[in-house]
């Protein structure tokens, strides 16, 4: 089984937003500063129902590339070359055509694509459903949250922040592994687009005890649906006590959950 393959059966068990890449492992050295990474000339493809909306989505894809890459430098990253993210985007216009496409993008059946896809990135080849398809699987899934156009904007920020955190593992660690675990990842990218927090009540702040809880029930797969408002929680309660840059590079280490542990405690003495 390659390891795509393994990725998405592993996301189909609890996901609802995107397939997102890999899991665990390694080792750092710093890059050049100052060097942002290229954001145009992506190579659009629609289908015809949507084909007059052509600039509204090139638009959409190279505001979400500035803003997650703006997010990763002021996070202390240092995003290498003059590398293009996103080379080719595909926008569907219904489920089916884009559980197909996924289905043959990725070699494997369709019946584990999940049914609630929105969004993924592969390399650097974006796929995403249109607004109003994304505000369907937002809506049945998120009751609590309100959808805005906001939340489109959203999800191409979170599968760009993936491209962007891939690039970093690659860069530094040889492998996307070094992304992390599926919580601290998909986590990663909840918080670099801003998803699930609400201005009117301030999100709560999770204990290590808890965190560590969510840890042990994600490797489960038991955290109940849905996932990805806790992920973010679990990323957003860490950021309290430690650098995300910090938690971005130790990612990969095997023994991630023992050493956040020991850095969210040094924080508090
Ligand atoms: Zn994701």
């Amino acid at each position: 089984m390659s390891p795509l393959v393994k990725k998405l059966q592993a996301h189909c068990l609890v996901c609802a937003i995107c397939l997102p890449p890999a899991c665990v492992q390694t080792h750092s050295e710093k890059v050049n500063r100052n060097r942002t990474l290229q954001r145009s000339s992506v190579r659009l493809h629609l289908p015809e129902s949507i084909q007059h909306r052509r600039s509204e989505f090139e638009t959409n894809i190279s505001t979400a590339t500035q803003k997650a890459t703006a997010w990763f430098e002021r996070s202390g990253l240092d995003l290498s070359a003059d590398e293009v993210l996103i080379e080719d985007a595909h926008i569907f216009d219904n489920h089916q055509s884009g559980r197909a496409y996924l289905a043959r993008h990725f070699g494997i059946k369709l019946q584990n694509v999940p049914l609630n896809f929105a969004g993924v990135v592969d390399g650097k080849t974006l796929m995403a459903v249109t607004p109003s398809l994304y505000q369907e699987i937002f809506e049945n899934l998120y009751k609590n949250h309100i959808w805005t156009r906001s939340e489109y904007e959203k999800l191409l920020i979170h599968e760009t922040a993936h491209a962007i955190h891939a690039k970093i593992a690659r860069d530094r660690f040889g492998s996307e592994d070094a992304m992390g675990p599926r919580w601290f990842l998909e986590g990663l990218a909840v918080v670099c687009a801003s998803q699930f927090l609400s201005p009117d009540t301030p999100q709560p702040r999770l204990s290590w005890n808890e965190i560590e809880d969510y840890i042990a029930k994600d490797s489960a797969n038991q955290i109940p649906i849905p996932i990805y408002p806790v992920y973010g929680l679990m990323v957003r309660s860490l950021q309290e006590r430690i650098a995300t840059s910090w938690l971005i590079e130790h990612a990969g280490d095997i023994n991630f959950t023992a050493i956040i542990k020991e850095a969210f405690f040094n924080h508090e003495e």
